[in-house]
Parts: structure tokens; C-alpha cells; sequence
């Protein structure tokens, strides 16, 4: 099996808990307008199309790169010493890692096996039979919670809400895995709407054992500036601090912890 991805970043302090090491997975089915990822949205390849030659800096920068299951599984374990000091371990990002869950099942096994902890980002838009394969194999999901108002979801992500939250409720009540990621972006998520009614959501649901508050990454700005794309937003002014925790102040009521920039 062969997966395609196109970053590993080491000694990540903020992907779950300990020194982890981040994958970063090609390909995404949803378009966020906020994406802070652009570098991943990009097809994945096949053997027959991949390439990894370009002329553009950052396309070299974030190289596509082929790896079979234990190729991968290698540049994990490089960092093995730090996982055991630190408590940390492997967390699959992207693009969506479920995007490519049949290699995504095997490398995480495999890091399971190997008694490396295993966070997984998600958007949650996969089957659910995709979550179940990897389950058994990770210790926390990552999972992004954006938009309650379908409309307004399909508007600003280019796909419905129902299946990721669907797959949420099931998700919540197998197990105590799941951490909600909410990115916090004023005036599409930041909306006194859209945050009353994420708590209202958040309350019907089993076994959440934390949410990160995320604030808009300016930095992505530049990443679409030397990708050459346009990006749909721009010039956000970020919240203040002050914003930033009377919005955490609304998760108050919850008796999991509510954490500010993950
Ligand atoms: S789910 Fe994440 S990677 Fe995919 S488009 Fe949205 S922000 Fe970008």
C-alpha cells in the first residue's frame, strides 16, 4: 500500500499531548475558505501520476512524497526517545488523513503495535466504517466541529454538515476519544449564532474529554500569496485577547477542559 503525504513536522507541541511528530496527508473533500492548509488540497496521486519534480518554491517546499506503510513507520520512530520522555507520539493531519485510510490503517497499527500514541485530526467527512477501521488503533480524534447551519457549512466548506456530525454522535458514544477542534474565524464561525448553537450541539454529546478554541492562522494569508492562489478571505482582523477568552468563557459550563490556540 502506498500513502502520500507532504510534511513531517517534528517536535510538534501542539498536535496532542507530549513532543509529537505531525503527518501531514495529501488531499482534502472539503474547501474551506479559511483553510490554513492550502498546500494540502491538492489530488492524490496514483502510481501512475506521482511526481514530486516542480519548479514552484513551496510546491519543492511541500513535496509531495510516496511511502509504504514501514517507510513511514521509520520516520516516526526516529523520534521515538522523545515520545517516551515527553508522553507524545504520532498525529496524523492534513488534508484529511481519512482520506487515505487504508494506508492510514496500517501505519497507525503498526505505531500502535510499537506502543507510540496516535492522535488523528479529522474533519469528520468520511464514512464511518473508515472511523471504525482506525479506532481501535487512536488514542484521541482531533475532531473539527466548524458550522452548525448546514446552508451555511456547504457555503463555506463546499459540503453538508449531516455526515460529520452523524459520524460525531456515533464517534462520542463508543468511547471517550474525542477532542472537538473549533476554528474561531470572525464573522463565518465567530458568530454569536453560530458559537450559541455549537454549545447547544455540544451538549447533547457523550464523552467529549476537551475542545480547542482555534484562532484564525494570519500566517495562511502568506501560504496562498506564494502558492499563487487566491484566497476567498482576506485582511481578517484576528480578536483580541479579550475576545478570545470572553468566547472561552462560554464553554465554561462544561466540565471538560476548554483550552484557547489548542
Ligand atoms: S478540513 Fe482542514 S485541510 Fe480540509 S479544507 Fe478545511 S481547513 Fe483545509
Amino acid at each position: 500500500l502506498k500513502g502520500y503525504i507532504f510534511d513531517i513536522k517534528r517536535f510538534a507541541l501542539h498536535d496532542g499531548p507530549g513532543i509529537r511528530t505531525t503527518i501531514f496527508m495529501v488531499g482534502c473533500p472539503l474547501s474551506c475558505i479559511w483553510c490554513h492548509n492550502p498546500e494540502s488540497l491538492r489530488e492524490i496521486p496514483s502510481d501512475e501520476n506521482y511526481s514530486n519534480d516542480s519548479n514552484c518554491d513551496v510546491e519543492k517546499r511541500f513535496k509531495v512524497t510516496e511511502h509504504s506503510t514501514f517507510t513511514l513507520f521509520d520516520e516516526i520512530k526516529k523520534d521515538g526517545i522523545f515520545y517516551e520522555e515527553s508522553g507524545g507520539g504520532v498525529t496524523f493531519s492534513g488534508g484529511e488523513p481519512l482520506n487515505q485510510v487504508d494506508f492510514l490503517e496500517g501505519v497507525a497499527a503498526l505505531c500502535k503495535y510499537n506502543d507510540i500514541t496516535v492522535v488523528m485530526d479529522t474533519s469528520g467527512f468520511a464514512s464511518f466504517d473508515a472511523i471504525e477501521r482506525i479506532y481501535e488503533w487512536t488514542d484521541i480524534f482531533n475532531y473539527d466541529l466548524k458550522v452548525i447551519d448546514d446552508t451555511l457549512h456547504k457555503k463555506f466548506t463546499g459540503v453538508s454538515n449531516q455526515q460529520i456530525i452523524s459520524n460525531l454522535l456515533k464517534l462520542t458514544e463508543m468511547g471517550n476519544k474525542v477532542r472537538l477542534r473549533i476554528p474561531l474565524i470572525p464573522d463565518f464561525t465567530d458568530t454569536e449564532k453560530n458559537l450559541n448553537e455549537l454549545i447547544e450541539f455540544i451538549y447533547k454529546l457523550n464523552n467529549v474529554n476537551g475542545i480547542d478554541l482555534l484562532p484564525y492562522n494570519i500566517l495562511a494569508e502568506s501560504k496562498y500569496k506564494r502558492l499563487n492562489k487566491e484566497s476567498e478571505i482576506k485582511n481578517i482582523t484576528v480578536q483580541s485577547d479579550d475576545r478570545l477568552n470572553e468566547i472561552k468563557e462560554l464553554f465554561k459550563p462544561f466540565d471538560f477542559e476548554v483550552k484557547l490556540r489548542g
